[in-house]
């Protein structure tokens, strides 16, 4: 780097400051150490999170770097990025040079909702953490026959992750896909978490009046979680949005630290964050088939995928389907939303490479559709016009959740017992990097694709796989294929093997759990591996209280009558 942009880029440096660096760095290798630990004293001594640009030279650069900064978007050959103390730290190993920009919350000043004043919220202004947190509860209470609200647990700082499911007859798991929205993974995308939450007031609003809206809830169940990141949300405290920052309460990326199909389990170097084992947690629990994660700073749809340059099995309908996104917010928005890159859509990788983003770890590890929406350029955009971004992605996001309802589905069942089977359905031909779905724990599956003709594979361990060929499909269209499988001989018989049924997520604060075999034991965990409560059974139905337990995920793990061991995860509200 050259000198006269060092003295530029730390202009807020003192004379004094500048002369000792320039002596530094002339007179001694180590000493100059010492000028980094000082300049970034300077740089973080007001700030836990910096942004700033730079150039960079070559794409394989840009996905090293990505591994050690949090790139927030990419604008011809600068990058704009996000970095820690600890990340710059290894930024600046790398010589490049950069400029420090003003955080996108430093000139910001929103003015609050204050629900004291006993005003009616109309949307047009940022939400306070504790009127956040009841008007998610108080959906639930207003329309309890379609909408349940509960924590998947607590943030770093005891936040709560709140989500609201949405589906006609509510307590029933019924053969319906499973579809989730989240937004504000990254606290300072502030447009986001207001537009998940207007979401879930037009769905429970116009239940039994719209037509589409009726469609949705009545075949789809719907998982809301308005807010990923509240600690980076208010950062500067309960009270306001003002100082919201990218990153959470450790200053970690939230959406750089999951596990990467090409990079590994900790792609950023970090330890999972409690609000990404959370997230991991909830993933697991449940069975998505579509979902998105919602962010501003652009305004473009970004589909798998981001980590790397390879198309998705899918890539056709992932074009159609990110069209169709774009293409319905530029009808409702005035020329010049969402329709840069190409018309409003962008492959990840071919924007800029993420490693550990939640979008390529549900799609990899979960067989979901799940993209990145960006929707607004600016980050903070100003309370009075979060009304106009509603309607600019309304419909957008109305016609998104529509499309969980459309490719191939069916239930995959014993031959013999008629008992469901989790099975792999695999399009022949078509599918590569775990582009495959599963069917569910009811024996349902889910297959969202682009038009055409098809040959669908249907696999189980123990069972004879069956090929069904020639399925045509057409866009906007579904086709139910049941199959029935066939167990192979290996001498196992059906009666030793236990079922179970959990309540999931738990009714009334009772775990309630129907078993094909006398249960032994019991044993409840925290996800965090603790042991909150342990008792011994000889009976196939159990009502345990759990009153006392917090919200969030635990593990149950069960023995029964013949050895047998089994282990699942449920939900308390
Ligand atoms: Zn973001």
């Amino acid at each position: 780097m050259s000198l006269p942009h060092l003295i530029s880029r730390i202009s807020k440096c003192t004379k004094l400051f500048i002369l000792s660096f320039l002596m530094l760095i002339n007179f001694s290798i180590t000493k100059a150490q010492g000028g980094k630990t000082q300049i970034l004293d300077e740089a973080f001594k007001s700030a836990k999170e910096r942004y700033f640009s730079f150039s960079f030279e070559s794409r394989d650069q840009l996905n090293q770097l990505s591994k050690i900064i949090s790139i927030d978007k990419v604008e011809k050959d600068k990058v704009y990025a996000y970095a820690s103390r600890a990340d710059f730290d290894n930024f600046f190993n790398t010589h490049l040079d950069y400029e420090l920009l003003d955080h996108p919350n430093t000139f910001f000043h929103a003015e609050m909702f204050d629900s004291k004043l006993k005003k009616t919220y109309a949307w047009d202004q940022y939400l306070m953490y504790e009127d956040y947190v009841d008007m998610m509860y108080q959906f639930a209470n207003d329309y309890p026959a379609i909408c349940q609200v509960f924590s998947i647990g607590q943030t770093v700082e005891g936040r709560e992750l709140l989500v609201a499911k949405i589906s006609d007859n509510i307590d029933v798991s019924e053969a319906e896909p499973q579809f989730f929205y989240s937004g504000q993974i990254h606290g300072d995308e502030l447009v986001t978490s207001i537009l998940m939450l207007r979401l879930i007031d037009y769905l429970t609003t116009n239940y039994g009046t719209d037509e589409q809206v009726n469609k949705l809830v009545n075949s789809i169940e719907i998982w809301i979680n308005p807010l990923a990141n509240p600690d980076g949300l208010y950062a500067g405290g309960n009270t306001t949005v003002n100082y919201a920052t990218r990153f959470n309460a450790n200053s970690i990326d939230l959406n750089r630290n999951f596990p990467d199909p090409e990079d590994g389990e900790h792609p950023d170097g970090k330890s999972w964050q409690t609000e990404t084992q959370h997230f991991m947690n909830l993933a697991e629990a449940q069975h998505f088939v579509m979902s998105a994660n919602t962010h501003a700073g652009a305004e473009v749809v970004n589909y798998p995928w981001d980590t790397w340059t390879v198309r998705h099995a899918d890539d056709n309908w992932w074009q159609f389907v990110s069209h169709e996104y774009a293409d319905t917010a530029q009808f409702y928005s005035p020329i010049g939303y969402m329709d840069g890159f190409n018309d409003g859509i962008t492959n990840g990788i071919d924007w800029y490479p993420i490693n550990g983003g939640r979008q390529d770890y549900m799609n990899y590890f979960h067989h979901c559709r799940e993209f990145t929406l960006e929707q607004s350029t600016e980050k903070h955009i100003s309370e009075s016009q979060l009304p106009d971004y509603w309607d600019y992605n309304r419909q957008a996001l109305l016609n998104y959740l529509e499309q969980v309802t459309y490719g191939f589905n069916g239930r995959i069942t014993d031959l013999e017992t008629g008992d469901p089977i989790q099975a792999k359905i695999e399009i022949d031909g078509h599918d590569f990097d775990e582009s495959f779905v599963l069917s569910n724990q009811d024996g349902y599956y889910y297959r969202p694709i682009k038009a055409g003709l098809y040959t669908l594979n249907f696999s189980a361990d123990e069972y004879e796989s069956v090929s069904k060929t020639n399925q045509q499909i057409a866009d906007y269209d579904s086709k139910t294929i049941n199959v029935q499988l066939q167990k192979l001989n290996t001498g196992i018989e059906e009666n030793t093997i236990s079922k179970i049924q959990i309540t999931n997520p738990v009714h009334n604060h009772t775990l309630h759990i129907i078993s094909s075999l006398n249960i032994k034991q019991i044993k409840i965990y925290s996800i965090l591996g603790q042991l909150i409560y342990s008792s011994q059974y000889n009976t196939k139905e159990l009502q345990i209280d759990i009153q006392n337990f917090r919200p969030g995920i635990y593990i149950t793990k069960l023995e029964f009558s013949n050895g047998e061991h089994i282990q699942q995860r449920f939900i308390n509200p």
